[in-house]
């Protein structure tokens, strides 16, 4: 069975939560399902061994009707415009149910950093900033790190800005910096400790297999990075057994645990999970369907299609990836009893740090992790809250209808409500 572009995925369920969305007016829909504002920039680089090539750059507003825009910037040789205004429409929704001051962007540039040295790095960074000018900024729009970006990237990306608006405070231009440049403790780990934040206010409303806390439950995560490696810790630290973790390589399984730690180092040695002593190798495809309780793919898109989501056995999937899974999965597991915390929800944890780093650069500030993970708890539980209250007021008007109980339309026609109704009291210009 072939799976939309994730592209096609987002037009696909914007369009079916919005007859979910409490007196929707219809011709908002295009708005909503389309970005703001687009920019494609073209620009030179001088490379190291002195030719010169051609970089393209995007940056896409998605919607700045609740804040500035926010959003990563990738780098990566696959990178479409298409892509990237997916990305940012996420981000809308996102920031809008997490109840953040901001709206959804994204941007990056078509290159593999593989292949470029730091130099060329910073000088595609400060170039492709520059080309974007005043449509950045600490109060229009916010860029963040993302794929094949990092906190190195975000202190260039501050660095030009500043060099080009001396003699003000322009640290909140972006978030994701080194902490000694104003970046917030706790950012590097928030998405993943937002996950299992999320995951546990909903446990102890809902449970899983009658458990209604971490504690023995076995979980298994695909994708061991940022955000699989923090969810993993954390996990651990609440005494979940992680039974299966896989890598772009593969995976192992283990019904007695793994330990995060253990498994960090092996992966800093070898390269690669598979191997590990006292775990046994299996496939990703195999990590999808092992016997748990919680399944976490936090690896990359469209993992839980229609052909393996029917023999998915954890009870709860909670996106901490973006678009893990389908939307056609979306209704199997449904139907098999498979409850998902979908990722606009799950993995919001890490824009809820971003806007706390740029709430901190505003004052001037420096909060303790403790206070970050503290807020961060907060908003998480809260968001988790709104969105299954959402979701039973939702199964109560639409009685035996598969797509108003899944908890994705109830997070999507909550968020999109949230951002109908600021178009609609700010008034429609003129
Ligand atoms: P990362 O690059 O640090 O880690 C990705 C992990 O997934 C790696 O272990 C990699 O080996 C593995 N992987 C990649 N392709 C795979 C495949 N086809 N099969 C199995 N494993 C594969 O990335 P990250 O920052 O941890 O992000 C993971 C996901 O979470 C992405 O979808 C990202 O968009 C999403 N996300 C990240 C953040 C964040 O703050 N980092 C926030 C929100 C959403």
């Amino acid at each position: 069975m072939t799976t939309p572009s994730p592209h096609k995925q987002g037009l696909l369920r914007v369009l079916d939560a919005s007859r979910y969305v409490t007196d929707f007016k219809k011709g908002l829909l295009a708005h909503l399902a389309n970005p703001r504002r687009a920019i494609t920039v073209c620009f030179p680089v001088e490379m190291d061994d002195g030719s010169v090539r051609s970089f393209f750059g995007y940056r896409v507003l998605h919607n700045n009707v609740l804040g500035p825009g926010k959003g990563g910037i990738r780098y990566h040789p696959d990178l479409t415009l298409e892509e990237v205004s997916s990305l940012a429409a996420l981000m809308t929704w996102k920031c809008a149910l997490i109840g953040v001051p901001f709206g959804g962007a994204k941007g990056g540039v078509v290159c593999d950093t593989k292949q470029l040295s730091e130099g060329e790095l910073r000088r595609i960074t400060r170039r492709f900033i520059a080309e974007l000018g005043d449509n950045i900024g600490p109060h229009t729009d916010i860029p963040a790190p993302d794929m094949y970006t990092n906190a190195q990237t975000m202190a260039w990306i501050y660095d030009t800005y500043d060099a080009m608006h001396p003699g003000r405070n322009n640290r909140p231009v972006v978030t994701g910096k080194p902490v000694d440049q104003g970046g917030s403790l706790g950012r590097q780990d928030a998405t993943g400790r937002g996950v299992v934040f999320a995951t546990e206010h909903y446990l102890g409303i809902r449970g899983v297999n009658g458990h209604r806390s971490l504690q023995g439950l076995r979980v298994a995560i695909q994708g061991f990075g940022n955000v699989g490696s923090a969810a993993a810790k954390a996990l651990v630290e609440r005494g979940a057994v992680i039974v299966a973790l896989g890598d772009s390589q593969g995976a192992i399984h283990a019904p007695e645990g793994i330990d995060p730690a253990q498994a960090m180092a092996f992966k800093q040695r070898n390269g690669r999970l598979c191997g590990m002593p006292g775990t046994t190798n299996i496939s990703n495809a195999e990590l999808i369907t092992a016997d748990c309780d919680i399944l976490i793919p936090a690896a990359t898109a469209s993992q839980v299609h229609a052909d393996n989501a029917p023999d998915v056995r954890a009870r709860l999937v909670v996106e901490a990836a973006n678009d893990p899974v389908t939307p056609q999965a979306d209704l199997i597991l449904h139907q098999h009893g498979i409850t998902v915390l979908p990722d606009i929800l799950a993995n919001a944890g890490g824009v809820c740090v971003s806007y706390f780093e740029w709430v901190q650069n505003i004052q001037n500030e420096q909060w303790t992790e403790d206070e970050v993970l503290h807020k961060l708890r907060e908003r998480m539980s809260r968001a988790v809250g709104q969105v299954l209250r959402h979701s039973e007021a939702l199964q109560n008007d639409h009685p035996d209808d598969a797509h108003a109980a899944l908890l994705r339309t109830a997070a999507l026609a909550l968020a999109m409500e949230r951002v109908s109704c600021a178009v609609l009291e700010r008034g429609i210009w003129p």
